[in-house]
């Protein structure tokens, strides 16, 4: 049975090969037998390459458009199966490899001069400290967006709507990109308001995120003064409000916002006290005090603006910081030797003036470098004020320019007592060879950010924020998610 039906249909099969064969081309024997080996041959298919329109030249892709080539070389491009030459490809040089790797650069180096030109600190600081610290507060909160869980387990943590976040003209980018990172990584929508004297940088980076292709209406721009301030603080549809600036505006805020049901944040000034004892290494003081007042230009709020100097050191500390201030390179902000820059604004200016000329008024003398400024623009010398007392103006309110007010203490206690007579507490810092002395006086310091033997440190994934009338809440870190979570 089974053999029957196998010849039968070799029957039908056998014709319908032979017909097969008969039709297929005449091929050499030894081709044929391959044939027969159990494989087919094909008829020719080519792919149809008509359509495809080649340019008869291409230029280098640099910085998202077409360029010719600065060396003017070009070199064919051949079909391999042919032979023939498709079209011309440009030869990029030494100089068109170097546009390209700059290209690439080129938004932090835009960014930190863009910075500099707008907001007067030095390039090396805006390229090296701001644009840095920038990239890696980004950096630490993309890494939190998806794993809020972790941050926060079993608190099912939600977004809380629109964050509206006002900032300062000290560090506008950085402030920004401290307000930003953390609000998107917690799921929420931004308006931001710059300050009015520094937008442009903010601005440079809502077109970074239109590059990005960040959904529209994500992260928003209102530019202004402090009325358009006050209208993101009062508008109903804001969940939230961060703010960074004096602690003047600050309480204007925490005033409105009272009884509604936004939440509030604020990051205000500082007097902060840079304590040395006599047991210091005294250079490396020196140079710690000197980058923690006279860092950018002083516009800083946790600046070390009162230098508390143990009284048997006095004399030394003086004629080094003397010495030191002589040093300091004042002028061009994108001069890269240049250490102090211009003071940011007219306004700001009249204020450090004002308030160094109370201090003389009041009895302190008044030491400044005998440096030239430049006869244009916003410039005040670095500055220190000696025989200051604790009543002084120059040592209660924030001059937040380039001048430090100096007072002495005796005993650890005192210290500790003159550092904390202020309204403020942002910062501090404490020089000492004794480890047991930080610790004493790191637990009694009533701040939010005590530096031990440096100063002006700062790292993402470390809170900042302050005590007393610097404000409540904190950024950076774990902490700075929490301001942009519901309460569980
Ligand atoms: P500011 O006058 O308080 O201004 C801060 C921001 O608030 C600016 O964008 C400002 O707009 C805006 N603003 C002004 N009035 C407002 C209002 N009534 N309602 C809502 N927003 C308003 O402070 P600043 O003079 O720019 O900055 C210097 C102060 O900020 C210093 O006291 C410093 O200590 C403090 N600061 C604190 C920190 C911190 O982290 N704690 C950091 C940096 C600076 P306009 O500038 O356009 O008028
Ligand atoms: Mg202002």
């Amino acid at each position: 049975m089974k053999n029957n039906r196998k010849s039968s249909v070799a029957k039908v099969i056998r014709p319908a090969v032979r017909q097969a064969t008969a039709a297929l081309p005449v091929v050499p024997a030894k081709s044929r037998r391959l044939v027969f080996g159990g494989k087919w041959d094909y008829a020719p298919a080519p792919e149809s390459s008509s359509h495809i329109a080649i340019l008869p030249r291409h230029d280098l892709f640099i910085d998202g458009r077409f360029v010719a080539p600065r060396s003017g070389k070009y070199f064919a491009s051949v079909n391999p199966a042919t032979e023939q030459k498709l079209t011309e490809i440009a030869q990029a040089g030494a100089a068109d490899v170097d546009r390209a790797v700059r290209a690439v650069q080129e938004k932090s180096r835009e960014l930190a001069i863009l910075e500099s030109m707008d907001g007067g600190k030095p390039i090396k600081e805006s390229r090296d400290f701001d644009l840095p610290m920038v990239a890696a507060h980004f950096f630490y909160y993309a890494g939190w967006a998806d794993k809020l869980n972790y941050a926060l387990p079993n608190r099912r943590p939600q977004s809380l709507g629109v964050a509206g976040q006002i900032i300062p003209w000290n560090f506008p980018l950085l402030m920004a990109a401290w307000k930003i990172a953390p609000a998107l990584a917690c799921g929420n929508t931004v308006v931001l308001k710059p300050a009015e004297t520094t937008s442009l940088t903010a601005l440079r980076l809502a077109q970074i995120l239109q590059e990005a292709e960040l959904p529209p209406g994500v992260v928003n721009i209102v530019t202004g003064a402090g009325e358009t301030g006050a209208a993101l603080v009062n508008h109903p549809g804001v969940d939230k409000i961060a703010f960074t600036g004096s602690t003047e505006v600050g309480k204007q805020i925490a005033a409105a916002t009272a009884g509604t049901r936004k939440r509030l944040t604020l990051e205000l000034g500082g007097k902060a006290a840079n304590i040395v004892f006599e047991d210091a290494p005294i250079d490396q003081a020196i140079e710690g005090v000197i980058n923690g007042i006279y860092f950018n230009q002083g516009h800083v709020c946790c600046a070390g603006s009162r230098l508390l100097v143990q009284e048997s050191i006095y004399g030394t500390v003086i004629r080094k910081l003397r010495d030191r201030l002589q040093t300091l390179r004042v002028g061009d902000p994108l001069d890269k030797n240049t250490d102090i820059g211009a003071i940011n604004s007219r306004n700001q200016l009249d204020k450090i003036r004002e308030l160094v000329h109370c201090g003389v008024e009041e009895g302190a003398t008044l030491e400044q470098s005998a440096c030239r400024l430049p006869a244009k623009g916003y410039w005040y010398p670095p500055s220190f004020l000696t025989g200051v007392t604790l009543s002084h103006r120059v040592a209660q309110e924030e001059i937040f320019g380039p001048v430090l007010s100096v007072m002495t203490f005796r005993t650890p206690q005192e210290a500790v007592e003159r550092a904390n007579n202020t309204p403020y507490g942002l910062s501090a810092g404490v020089w000492t060879d004794k480890g047991s002395k930080i610790f004493h006086m790191v637990n009694q310091l009533k701040a939010g950010v005590v530096w031990a033997n440096t100063y002006n440190k700062f790292d993402p994934t470390s809170p900042f924020g302050g005590y007393k009338e610097s404000g409540f809440g904190r950024e950076g870190g774990l902490h700075g998610l929490l301001p942009y979570l519901q309460p569980d």
